[in-house]
């Protein structure tokens, strides 16, 4: 990486990014490649926060499910919006060649297993993916699932052909190389300390300089801060720590053979295989921050509660990242003012989502694209302050463990059907050597079954017209 630059002399742009992350490095790109002067203003260092630290899986849709976005705005938006978050996919897809960021790895395809037996919302939800918002799925029956990951946690999947992971630590650093190419500056060690959005060129003043702009992109995540403190209160942060464990060897291949990233329905284990023989692992998380490495155990344990046959594994690297929760699931997209826009709240769902983000604002500043209205029904809401972590951290235990408690009965109820059915084969059999037959459950066929007669709801029915 080249040497960090910190911004120390005044400045005029038009469009100032406030944030390197992989939403502010997007727009700063697309803004760039536009043709309009762009400065970037990291308080640390690029990526520092959750998009330097992610896992590098690309989906389609955001974190809400699909199912509570059409009951919240219909249908037809729902549609738009899940076409959108497509196209920040395919935008991943096509930045993340390896022309453009070399080493980025890019591999196919993504698996959604789920905790408990979900045979017939399946069904529904394939169809309604594929027909009504055209993306590619697959459903995968229980027997498929646990041919390529041998556990008996995970039941039916889906899985997405079109899905691909990449190493995410080189796509924002490979982003920030192309945002700079196209002529953006980023300077790091620079943090917003106020901002003055009222006039036509806004102000922004950092530690050792004053920047105007025309425009001013809020790409600062939860850590935003003093500059704009109402906004930072509307995302609850979740730090989430992820764990890459020490070479596994044979015994990793036997336990999963699929190669693309495993995410469950709860949105609780994410996982894949990288280096060939290592596991990356993200599960826990916190409302507030932690150091990474206290989560070691807690990773390795959840490694063997899903996969116990991989015994203790060793682990060599644990980090973790705070991400931005809305009240309402969905990220803060659009104009808070005129010339002052937000890009935050993306979740544990930000690498397509972001990508969308940053186009739909270079777009709409730089052509007038006003595409980023379909995100107004999602209004900034409060996240409840310090008491709102401390229910988010009470729900998100709660999740986990009514998550954990359906999947230990759906567990429990498809061992008593197999041994049920043992028991039957064992009667059947031993009935079969002592030439007995076994008791009737039901009438034997061809006997007819005694008719129940209806009485007659009205007396003059049963006697029959005349
Ligand atoms: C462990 C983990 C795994 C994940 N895995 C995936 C995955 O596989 N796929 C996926 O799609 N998503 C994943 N995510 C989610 C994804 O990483 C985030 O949604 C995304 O990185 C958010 O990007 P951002 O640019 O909004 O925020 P950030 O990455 O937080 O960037 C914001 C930047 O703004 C800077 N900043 C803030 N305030 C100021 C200020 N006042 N002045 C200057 N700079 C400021 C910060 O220093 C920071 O660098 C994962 C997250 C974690 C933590």
């Amino acid at each position: 990486m080249p040497g960090r630059s910190r911004l120390s002399f005044d400045l005029d742009v038009d469009i100032a990014v406030v944030g390197a992350g992989l939403a502010g490095l997007t727009v700063a790109l697309e803004a760039a490649r536009l043709g309009a002067s762009v400065a970037v203003l990291e308080g640390r260092h690029i990526g520092w926060n959750a998009s330097g630290h992610q896992l590098g899986t690309v989906m389609p849709g955001f974190g809400l499910p699909i199912g509570e976005l059409i009951a919240r705005i219909g249908f037809e938006d729902t549609r738009e919006l899940w076409a959108l978050s497509r196209e920040g996919a395919e935008y991943v897809r096509a930045t993340a060649s390896e022309e453009l960021i070399p080493g980025i790895a890019l591999s196919e395809g993504a698996l959604e297993v789920s905790n408990v037996e979900a045979g017939d919302q399946l069904i529904s939800r394939l169809q309604m993916l594929g027909e009504d918002f055209e993306t590619e799925v697959e459903g995968w029956q229980v027997d498929r699932v646990r041919a390529e990951l041998k556990t008996d946690h995970y039941f039916h999947g889906v899985y997405y052909p079109k899905a691909f992971q990449i190493d995410g630590r080189k796509y924002v650093h490979g982003l920030a190389a192309l945002a700079r190419r196209a002529g953006a500056r980023i300077f790091e060690d620079t943090p917003v300390v106020s901002i003055d959005p009222s006039g036509i060129r806004k102000r922004i003043v950092t530690p050792s300089a004053r920047l105007r702009a025309s425009h001013i992109v809020l790409a600062g995540n939860v850590h935003l801060g003093a500059p704009l403190r109402r906004l930072s209160e509307t995302l609850l942060p979740v730090w989430r720590y992820a764990a890459v464990t020490a070479p596994l060897g044979e015994r990793l291949a036997e336990a999963i053979t699929f190669r693309g990233s495993v995410t469950d329905t709860d949105g609780i284990d994410h996982f894949r295989i990288v280096d060939g023989d290592r596991l990356m692992w993200a599960s826990p998380e916190t409302t507030w921050a932690a150091r990474p490495e206290r989560f070691a155990g807690a990773i390795q344990r959840r490694i063997r509660a899903i996969f116990p046959q991989l015994g203790s594994v060793g682990i060599a690297e644990v980090w973790g990242g705070a991400v931005g929760q809305t009240v309402h699931g969905m990220p803060q997209i659009g104009q808070l003012r005129r010339g002052l826009w937000v890009a935050s709240g993306f979740g544990r769902q930000g690498l397509n989502t972001t990508a969308m983000a940053g186009q739909l604002i270079a777009r709409s500043i730089l052509w007038g694209d006003e595409r980023w209205r379909l995100f107004s029904p999602f209004e900034l809401v409060w996240a409840g302050g310090t008491t709102g972590r401390v229910a988010g951290h009470v729900i998100g235990m709660w999740e986990r463990g009514s998550s954990a408690a359906a999947g230990a009965l759906a567990r429990y109820r498809e061992r008593a059907r197999v041994q049920e059915r043992i028991r039957e084969a064992r009667l059947a059999e031993a009935n079969r050597q002592a030439g007995t037959r076994p008791p009737l459950r039901h009438p034997p066929p061809g006997r007819p079954r005694p008719q129940r007669t209806r009485p007659p709801a009205n007396p003059a029915e049963g006697e029959g017209a005349s």
